[in-house]
């Protein structure tokens, strides 16, 4: 969430005011943090001089600099030790967390950081941890597994982070998170981030932490980004409006939600039908196939994304200008972190929720949650804006070959703006390059797609020909 200007050196919220070194300090400023978002001016301060401490933070917050920072500054980069470790609910959401951390810690002496999350092999990530990690970021299962095995210590750990503590919860990982938290030592910093505060947080706290300070900040405080719509809709006519928002609002980026994987399905497929760039993400997709998706809605190349709750969790888009409820959900607070996907970023969001006569007592309370009247709007006002189809801006090549074969995204954006084998791309052309285990997703406009195509597949990538497509 980019601040609108600088603060002074002298203010508060400003970095300077902080104990970090001035390489960090530098970095953070290359990276246009320019002030500290409430969370982080809460709860730093307090991790910075080693307390325990339970924040309140929603994704968006600014939350993961808020520990990221904290651990960073108390690794010992010359001692190959596990020092930190974060655990976290979802792949998606380590994933994230672990790019997050690198990036903070660029400014550093060579930060090793690991990621271990089910879906991929053991034995990469064994390998990975005998190089010596420093930092380790995972979902607690997998991470118990590298425990039982032998194949990671945390003896030498310093800092352990719990970040989305509730959802971990939710999922059923209590257990997990105390049998990694009992291997850790007694003396330790222990940072738990938590969106709502369910009973067993209380319980982690107890078992797990030292005299922890807690700290809040005034939940939503960006609501006032993002304007609300409902539309009262009948069964006939639910998954028929969706493509009548999307004609009238024409987002480039939308996420909608609905109740069900079959539901899902649905949309998805009235929405294709009708022309649109959209793609589905429920529980059930294959690590593969949930990659390619969330990759092609990250870099703009997917219009709209049809996801269940669950399936979205940890998702982390920066520009998303409408989430769409195609289903009411009955628990106001997913409906809060639902609407709260969009409208980051200092820029305006758009949340439409539709809502049949049988969902009026969800409607309730919500409004009562949010403390706020819905405001509806007449399905008859929704028309078409444009004759011509909402296109996503983006194409996404798909590049047989990733981190397996050493690809960087350097490798990648040299080949494409070479002269070699056809026209060289301009930086403004190509976006996203995103390199996963075995094949790197490339954003490029979606004018030049089919050509940029060609000339990677008779580029030479490392070295190496490689095989290319258009997704
Ligand atoms: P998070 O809540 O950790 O997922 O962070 C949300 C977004 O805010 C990320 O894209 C961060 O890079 C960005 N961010 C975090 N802290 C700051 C800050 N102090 N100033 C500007 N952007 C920030």
């Amino acid at each position: 969430m980019p601040n609108a200007s600088p603060a002074s050196p002298h203010s508060p919220l400003h970095f300077a005011s902080l104990p970090l070194p001035a390489s960090m300090q530098a970095n953070l400023q290359q990276l246009g943090y320019l002030q500290m978002t409430p969370i982080q001016a809460a709860s730093l301060p307090p991790a910075l001089a080693g307390k325990d401490v339970i924040a309140q933070a929603q994704t968006g917050s600014g939350k993961t600099a808020s520990f990221a920072l904290a651990l960073l500054t108390r690794l010992n980069p010359r001692w190959f030790a596990v020092q930190a470790l974060v655990l976290c609910p979802t792949r998606e959401l380590a994933d994230q967390v672990t790019a997050h951390i690198r990036r903070l810690a660029r400014s550093e002496e060579n930060i090793k950081v690991v990621t271990l999350c089910g879906g991929v092999a053991l034995r990469g990530q064994r390998a990975s941890l005998e190089h010596g990690a420093h930092v380790v970021v995972g979902t607690p299962g997998r991470v118990m597994d590298h425990l039982a095995r032998g194949y990671l210590s945390l003896q030498g750990l310093n800092t352990l982070v719990l970040d989305e503590a509730d959802r971990m919860l939710d999922m059923g990982f209590f257990d997990d998170i105390a049998t990694v938290a009992k291997q850790c030592p007694a003396q330790r910093q222990t940072l738990l981030f938590s969106a709502t505060y369910p009973e067993g947080i209380e319980k982690l706290a107890r078992q797990f932490m030292q005299a922890p300070l807690r700290v809040e900040v005034a939940a939503q405080a960006e609501q006032g980004q993002i304007e609300q719509r409902f539309f009262e809709v009948t069964r006939e006519n639910r998954l028929a409006t969706v493509g009548a928002l999307l004609r009238h609002f024409r987002p480039v980026s939308t996420l909608a939600f609905c109740n069900t994987k079959q539901q899902c399905k649905a949309v998805v497929e009235l929405l294709q039908a009708q022309g649109f760039h959209a793609l589905a993400l429920y529980g059930e997709l294959e690590q593969r196939e949930r990659d390619q998706v969330l990759a092609q809605f990250a870099n703009r190349s997917c219009s709209v994304l049809v996801a269940t709750d669950v399936a979205s969790r940890g998702l982390d888009i920066e520009q998303l200008e409408a989430v769409i409820n195609v289903d009411t959900t009955p628990d106001p607070e997913v409906h809060v972190h639902r609407i709260g996907r969009t409208g980051r970023a200092a820029a305006h969001g758009l949340a439409i929720t539709l809502a049949s006569l049988h969902d009026m007592g969800a409607v309730g309370r919500i409004e009562q949650y949010q403390n706020q009247p819905s405001v509806w709007y007449p399905l008859e006002s929704l028309t078409a804006q444009s004759a011509a189809p909402l296109l996503p801006p983006m194409a996404t090549l798909q590049l047989l070959g990733g981190r397996k074969e050493k690809i960087r995204p350097g490798d990648v954006l040299g080949a494409l703006t070479s002269d070699e084998g056809g026209p060289a791309y301009t930086r403004e052309q190509i976006g996203k390059i995103q390199v996963t285990e075995f094949c790197t997703f490339v954003a490029v406009q979606r004018a030049v797609a089919a050509q940029a195509c060609a000339k990677l597949n008779a580029a030479r990538v490392k070295g190496k020909s490689v095989k290319v497509r258009v997704l």
